[in-house]
């Protein structure tokens, strides 16, 4: 071939290849196919290279061992958020692919991106006050173990990714805890930007029901005030007007009593999102957050198209509400930063009912053609329109008093590393000194009895609170109560919150004890040391007086006088976080 003509044909190519790939390639949702990790980069690196207003940004690694990146569109070219932030703009960050299983958000979010960027309709117009940030993929493992068998309830897309990462952990459970190196970029990514609105995608595939798209939210009340209001009375009524003239009407996130006989007319319960999920941690910052469950049992296609919608309609809320939003949140967070009580675990309370209209199908019991036994199921040809119990009154199930600083010794660098990665500001002690602290001891705890996330969390955990002068050395860190991460200090140092350090066993080794006595050597010097303390000899004569059980045995009297001296260990079951009361 003359070389004219070859060059013709490789322009020729070129050409066809750059406006297919760029206008159409990554529309394979269309197919019912979802992009793989490799196509959704390359993707994102034309539009970086396409278009000034883009950048594909990489933040840390992932477990995987490639690293996390973040797509942000910017309509005025600035990518620096410290700045991004001085011009009043409102930030929006979208996660995709936490489950790999369920990629809606990664397909519906490349093809937002193309068409704000290439102002399709002029929807670049939706990005004139808000600056839009992606996680194109954040579970990369899991997006890497590509199958068709990885969801057994889920036909399409026909092949997806797996809900495991590289290391098999849930990463929509790990977002405090930050066992995996995905949640660790994503806290830098997170605090870096500190989105005003958040949002994780999603698929559900539990009870059957007519909602090509469900929902979780920022509970209201767990984002502080004015803020919670703003969403509770003004952002969630007028969305759900908005998908549902668009012909996505949206349900709470459908979480039925039973996953066997999944039947929502029985009722549906609100989804308590404590921190270890996104929309939990997101709201701990004041970030008004979101979590789109679309339903797998509908097309890829449709999916898509909802979780698309949702986005852009969210997009035009924010732009709408722009200066409210910003106003608000800083409202929110300076009152947090004055917060001194602080609500940390809850429950559903399951005798408060409310109702909510629905959109089901009947219920229908067959006998199954493969096993010949009874199964639950519904009938498609009966869907009704009615209204179901919805259990949404969560309880307080520990309140606190915060202290005016909390001590973290030096020793715990697990929980010293996350609250620095949270953006927690702090001190670091200078010299070895000596101060008077609450010291909690664990009266009683219990280990869950089944494994959760590489942990077996602590439950049930009773408390005990004493004050002492407690030593404090060079190294240890002091953190003041008195900013807008309280609630996330708050939350992850006090034992007793839903997700503490304590409960996902970052303490753990303080529930043992290092030293213990021998009967035979311990006594000459429990002798002794009733000789010099006739209080405790006075306790130890009465219960062996009243206590007969304890009178016959030696070895328990032992432990008595072991247990109220100070040989007993000073740091067993003493929690190693101080807490520091001003004046107190
Ligand atoms: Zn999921």
């Amino acid at each position: 071939m003359e070389l004219s003509k070859l060059t013709f044909l490789s322009f020729f190519i070129f050409f066809a290849t750059f406006f297919n790939s760029s206008a159409q390639d990554f529309l394979v949702f269309n197919q019912q196919r979802t992009l793989s990790y490799d196509s959704v980069i390359i993707e994102y690196q034309k539009l970086d290279k396409m278009y000034k207003q883009a950048k594909l940004i990489e933040y840390g690694y992932t477990d995987v061992g490639k690293p996390l990146h973040l797509f942000v569109i910017s309509s005025d070219g600035e990518f620096d958020p410290v700045k991004i932030k001085k011009k009043n703009r409102r930030i929006m960050l979208i996660n995709n692919g936490i489950h790999s299983g369920e990629p809606e958000g990664v397909d519906a979010s490349l093809w937002l991106a193309a068409d704000l960027l290439s102002n399709k309709d002029d929807k670049m117009k939706l990005l004139d006050s808000t600056v839009l940030c992606i996680i194109p993929i954040y579970n990369i493992g899991g997006a890497l173990m590509r199958s068709s068998y990885n969801r057994a309830n889920q036909i399409f897309p026909l092949e997806h990714g797996f809900r495991g990462n590289a290391r098999n952990l849930d990463l929509n459970r790990d977002f405090v805890k930050a066992d995996s190196y995905n949640a660790r970029s994503f806290a830098q990514i997170f605090h870096a930007w500190n989105p005003d609105v958040f949002v994780d995608t999603h698929t559900t595939d539990g009870s059957e029901h007519q909602y090509v798209i469900t929902l979780i939210h920022s509970n209201p009340r767990f984002l502080s005030e004015p803020l919670g209001n703003f969403m509770g009375d003004v952002l969630m009524p007028e969305f759900h007007n908005k998908m549902t003239k668009i012909g996505f009407e949206m349900a709470p996130y459908v979480q039925t009593k039973d996953w066997v006989v999944d039947d929502p007319s029985t009722g549906i319960f609100g989804f308590y999102d404590s921190p270890k999920y996104s929309t939990g941690y997101a709201t701990l910052f004041n970030t008004i957050s979101f979590l789109t469950e679309t339903h797998s049992y509908k097309t890829y296609d449709l999916r898509v198209k909802a979780t698309y919608a949702f986005l852009e309609q969210l997009l035009g809320l924010v732009k709408k509400y722009h200066f409210p939003i910003g106003q608000y949140r800083a409202a929110a967070n300076k009152k947090v930063s004055n917060q001194s009580v602080f609500e940390i675990n809850f429950e559903t309370d399951t005798t408060q009912v409310d109702s909510i209209w629905f959109k089901g199908y009947e219920a229908l019991w067959k006998n199954s053609s493969l096993t010949g036994a009874q199964t639950f199921g519904y009938d498609l040809e009966k869907p009704y329109n009615k209204k179901i119990p919805f259990y949404n009154t969560l309880v307080t199930t520990a309140q606190i008093e915060a202290p005016d600083y909390y001590i973290v010794p030096f020793a715990w660098h697990e929980v010293i590393e996350r609250l620095r990665l949270n953006n927690v500001k702090f001190e670091v002690i200078q010299r070895d000194t000596v101060c008077m602290a609450e010291v909690y001891f664990i009266d009683k705890f219990e280990f869950s009895n089944y494994q959760t996330g590489g942990h077996r969390p602590i439950n049930n955990i009773e408390l005990r609170t004493e004050k002492r002068w407690m030593k404090i050395y060079k190294g240890d860190i002091k953190i003041p109560v008195n900013q807008d991460a309280n609630k996330y200090i708050v939350q992850m140092l006090e034992p007793k919150g839903a997700d503490s350090f304590f409960q996902w066993n970052f303490f753990d080794e303080i529930l043992e004890r290092r030293e213990y006595f021998s009967p035979y050597g311990f006594e000459p010097r429990a002798v002794e040391y009733l000789k010099n303390h006739p209080e405790l000899k006075e306790k130890f004569d009465q219960k062996r007086k009243i206590d007969p059980e304890f009178a016959n045995n030696h070895y328990i009297q032992l432990k008595f006088i072991y247990d109220n001296s100070p040989f007993a260990e000073p740091s067993f079951m003493r929690y190693p976080v101080l807490r520091i009361m001003n004046g107190k």
